[in-house]
């Protein structure tokens, strides 16, 4: 086994196969060179001892691995074993079992228990049908979560600005590779405002690679200048979708696909929550899981390659009925117009409420996070507030980087709220510790978080800690006030729709017409809402794909009644 790269080489990420079979490790090493030798560096390893003591060694080099693939019979370590004890070593890593056919509840459990990414039985032949259709995603997914390229965009700002992290995860949303440069840490970050002749201006600074400076930009004015579409080319549509979350985006696929002149509105990237998702596991087709990010990205090229027109960075403000048309107003003045509008915009966590809290979001406090945070939380303390499948999924995932995941739950039990295959992973998981009866008091900090006031509901005892990071899953705000009384809204802001009109109060909400409101259809005809932002949705990822699918049925039984 050869680690280091051959002199004058760049450096490539890894590709590490383990077992003991010499034949078979051979032959998965040389399926592998073929395909990935050119972007990967494939290191074979023949026992999990020898493995382990590799990935030491290449961590202390500071070597990305990208893919683990091992065997699970190997004499001295199973491969489940190996897959346990090689977690800290590689924590980004994807990681493949092989496996005998026999084997395959062992392997189902690994996935469930210590996030195994995919099993594959043993004989692959022929890889182009069962080894690199697996491999090709898996290595897509990872190249996507740490891509140490970059588009020649640079950001300059400072480690603990709201507005820097905002900044940063507008591009990481939309798939934009930059560099980042951390005034307090990286020399060359100085060094650049200063030869650019921006050492006074407003932070963050993000330098283009044409020489273009932008101080501070607003997403739009940044989505302008990398060239994100941020106007439509239109200015009547058959069907606008506000919102590009699952709901959205499988709006825009069927509306374009079934030939309606669609475009979607999306003020900030595409994927909504579930982009924030690092691992969504209970979405059909994806036996293993898939990250929220890697769904965006395919529902968006999807819903573009059928014709749907995507809008990004633009808020929609108000909704106007025109006659037979809907007007959509953005905050600059401009609008579009369309015959039928489907609402998909989602909901956001509620605020915490603790004293000081406020003041340090984005520079600690963190309203969700993108998978991708989680590498900045190495070697700390961690609070994650909630007792949802969201925070358990956080939880989970951050503690693949940080020293120590705290969960305060103000509640019973996570078992009462949260699915039971979390739950057991949060159990099983040595440095994830469940705090219940536990809430936040206060934070504080000088110019970002630095400790955090808990008290425990059981004992009413107060407790000060230390961490720099809070993470809050917390209750879901429907994002409706810009509607007002567009459309009938219940006491929390949800959209009531379909038969659930009916039990509207009759004085303040009539249904206009004669024929009854179509499933999906708000109280004005010709505009339907769906996923989160509807009352009594599921709030998950398949059921807004699901309502996002059949709202478009129901526009066009609309547009055939006008
Ligand atoms: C961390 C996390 C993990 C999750 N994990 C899972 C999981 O494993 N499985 C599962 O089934 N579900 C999961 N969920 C829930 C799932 O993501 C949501 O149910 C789903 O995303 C709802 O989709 P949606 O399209 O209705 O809304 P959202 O995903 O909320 O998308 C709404 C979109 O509308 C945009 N928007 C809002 N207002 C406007 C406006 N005025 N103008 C233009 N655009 C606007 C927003 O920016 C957003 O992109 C998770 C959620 C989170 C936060």
């Amino acid at each position: 086994m050869v680690l280091g790269e051959p002199r004058g080489t760049m450096s490539r990420a890894i590709i590490l196969t383990v077992d003991d079979d010499a034949a078979v490790s051979k032959a998965i090493t040389r399926d592998l060179r073929t395909r990935y030798g050119e972007r990967f560096r494939i290191v074979r390893s023949t026992s999990g001892a020898e493995a382990l003591a590799a990935l030491d060694e290449l961590q202390r080099r500071d070597q990305p691995v990208a893919l683990i693939i091992f065997d699970h019979r190997m004499p001295e370590m199973t491969g489940i074993d190996f897959l346990e004890r090689s977690i800290g070593a590689a924590p980004g890593a994807k990681r493949v079992l092989l496996t005998a056919y026999a084997d395959t509840e062992v392997a189902i459990k690994a996935i469930n228990d210590i996030g195994l990414d995919h099993y594959l039985i043993k004989p692959w032949a022929p890889p182009e049908d069962r080894l690199f259709p697996v491999l090709d995603e898996l290595l897509a997914d990872w190249e996507r979560a740490n891509s140490t390229r970059f588009d020649g965009i640079r950001v300059v700002g400072n480690r603990w600005s709201e507005k820097s992290y905002d900044t940063r995860m507008f591009l990481a949303r939309n798939h934009v590779h930059y560099q980042w440069l951390e005034l307090e840490r990286d020399s060359e970050a100085q060094e650049l405002r200063v030869k650019i002749g921006s050492a006074d201006g407003a932070l963050p600074l993000v330098v283009l690679p044409d020489g273009t400076m932008l101080d501070a930009p607003t997403p739009a004015q940044l989505a302008d200048a990398l060239g994100l579409r941020t106007r439509a080319e239109s200015t009547l549509y058959d069907l606008v979708v506000i919102g590009a979350g699952p709901a959205g985006l499988a709006a825009a696929v069927y509306g374009a696909s079934e030939g309606l002149h669609t475009a979607v509105i999306e003020r900030d990237a595409p994927g909504g929550q579930a982009a924030q998702s690092a691992r969504i596991e209970n979405y059909l087709g994806f036996p293993t899981g898939l990250s929220g990010a890697d769904l965006s990205q395919r529902a968006m090229m999807q819903a573009e390659r059928l014709g749907a027109e995507m809008v990004l960075a633009r808020n929609v403000e108000l909704l106007e009925q025109r006659g037979s048309v809907h007007a959509l107003c953005f905050g600059d003045g401009t609008e579009i117009e369309a015959r039928a509008v489907v609402i998909a915009t989602g909901v956001s966590y509620r605020r915490m409420e603790g004293d000081g809290l406020a003041e340090l979001t984005g520079r600690g406090v963190y309203y969700g996070a993108s998978a991708s945070d989680a590498r900045s939380t190495q070697e700390e303390d961690v609070y994650v507030v909630g007792a949802a499948n969201s925070a358990g999924q956080a939880a989970l995932h951050l503690a693949r980087y940080a020293r120590r995941v705290v969960m305060l739950v103000r509640g019973a039990p996570l078992t009462a709220s949260m699915s039971t295959y979390l739950v057991d992973r949060i159990d099983a998981a040595e440095n994830i510790d469940v705090r219940l009866h536990t809430e936040v008091v206060r934070g504080g900090g000088m110019d970002h978080l630095e400790w955090l006031e808990l008290v425990d509901h059981s004992t009413r005892q107060h407790e000060e800690v230390k961490t720099s990071f809070l993470y809050v899953y917390i209750g879901a705000v429907p994002l409706t006030d810009w509607l007002g009384d567009a459309v009938a809204r219940d006491e929390r802001g949800f959209i009531v729709t379909g038969p659930d009109l009916q039990r509207l109060d009759r004085d303040r909400w009539q249904w206009p017409l004669r024929r009854p409101p179509f499933l999906l259809e708000t109280s004005r005809p010709g505009v339907f809402a769906a996923g989160d932002v509807r009352l009594a949705s599921m709030k998950r990822v398949a059921s807004a794909v699901g309502e996002g699918s059949s709202a478009v049925n129901n526009v066009h039984l609309y547009l055939d009644t006008v």
